[in-house]
């Protein structure tokens, strides 16, 4: 019998009404019966904060672990210490960067994740972020909200997309499929930052330039759409020093992860104008307090905002892909099947990617 904990959010009365919200405790990624009806113990909480949480106790002698980017259970180098029995993690999305990667390696312990299971929800989510910062839609929006209409109060900060340089830092499963989105939308040009360049044909079908070197890069950019894993060499990456680097009044969508970006500092250039926008879905600490700076934040106009929940990862489309992909990787470990080396971000013996750093 394999003890199974699994973090996730609560998802209350919509979970209860909505079975397709299957990343909650209610809905248990849709695993409780096949795991029991094995015989393996099956726990499931979204209790996640300290010592004395459930996830924290329960996880002395759970042998997988599943968690979500969405609702992270953060599995620092303490909590590997407790973990004795701990052999597979498994994250039902993408991005583990709430794992301490370097102590699963240390101690043994695999990190997998679905890969690709979110990659276009997340996409689209980008390019609706980029369209609504440029277009300043939000403040339109809730204009019509407060029963006012004064078209050029929104009008004075609206531009077309068309004809505006473009770059995301990580041309990887996301970045890419945000380049190939953007390519109707005949912007000048298309940039990115990546140590990995793409393969030829990949960046002449979207006619995607790299540049090496990222105060030069965010210089040239427009918009600027940060979509690389979080880790060492990420983090804090779009720091005040990057800022006043980047273009006067451009726009940033950063749906990767928000520590990749200064929480301070983002506020800062957005108060003063050197950003004109600021979108995404991901935060420093999840769920994000209620005095956030990133909730409220706004450029010198009264707008510029586009922070939502961390969801653009978890349309019911994604829930159902990185539920069967979680299901897959417990079967292939439970009945010692070979896993889908793209899944693995830590193998048996050590980092089995790239993309977490170049290692
Ligand atoms: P991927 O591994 O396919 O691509 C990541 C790319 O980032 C790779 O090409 C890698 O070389 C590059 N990279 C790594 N470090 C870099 C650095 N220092 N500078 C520039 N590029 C760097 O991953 P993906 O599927 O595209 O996902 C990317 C990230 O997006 C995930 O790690 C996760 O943090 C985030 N994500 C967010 C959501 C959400 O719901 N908001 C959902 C899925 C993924």
């Amino acid at each position: 019998m394999v003890k199974v904990l699994a973090i996730l959010y609560d998802g209350h009365q919509a979970a209860q009404e909505e079975p397709r919200l299957l990343g909650t405790t209610e809905n248990k990624l849709g695993m409780y019966d096949w795991l029991t009806s094995l015989g393996h113990e099956y726990v499931v909480t979204s209790d996640k904060e300290g010592p004395d949480s459930k996830f924290q106790k329960e996880i002395v002698d759970a042998e997988i672990l599943i968690t979500t980017p969405f609702h992270p259970g953060y599995l620092t180098k303490e909590v590997f210490e407790k973990a004795k029995n701990l052999k597979l993690c498994v994250t039902a999305g993408v991005g583990s960067d709430h794992i301490d990667l370097n102590a699963a390696v240390e101690k043994h312990v695999q990190v997998l994740e679905v890969t690709g299971s979110n990659v276009v929800s997340v996409a689209e989510h980008v390019v609706m972020s980029i369209l609504l910062l440029v277009r300043n839609f939000v403040p339109a929006h809730e204009m019509i909200e407060r029963g006012d209409w004064a078209v050029s109060e929104v009008a004075r900060n609206a531009f077309d997309l068309e004809d505006k340089v473009v770059g995301t830092i990580g041309a990887g499963r996301i970045g890419y499929r945000v380049l190939q989105r953007l390519v109707p939308f005949d912007c000048k040009e298309l940039l990115y930052y990546d140590y990995a360049p793409l393969p030829e044909a990949a960046a002449k079908a979207v006619n995607a330039r790299k540049v090496d070197d990222l105060k030069e890069f965010v210089a040239q950019c427009d918009v600027v759409t940060v979509n690389c894993p979080l880790h060492e060499g990420t983090r804090g990456l779009v720091n005040a020093d990057l800022l006043k680097h980047f273009k006067k009044g451009a726009w940033l969508v950063n749906t990767a992860r928000g520590a990749i970006c200064d929480k301070d500092a983002v506020a800062a250039a957005l108060k003063s104008g050197q950003l004109s926008g600021y979108s995404g879905d991901v935060w420093n600490v999840q769920p994000a307090p209620k005095d956030h700076v990133w909730r409220t934040m706004k450029n010198p106009l009264g707008g510029g905002n586009g922070m939502v929940p961390h969801y653009s990862g978890t349309t019911l489309d994604a829930q159902k892909r990185y539920a069967t992909g979680a299901k897959e990787i417990i079967d292939n470990y439970l009945h010692d099947k070979p896993q889908n080396p793209a899944n693995i971000i830590v193998g048996k013996t050590g980092y089995e990617t790239k993309a977490y750093g170049q290692r």
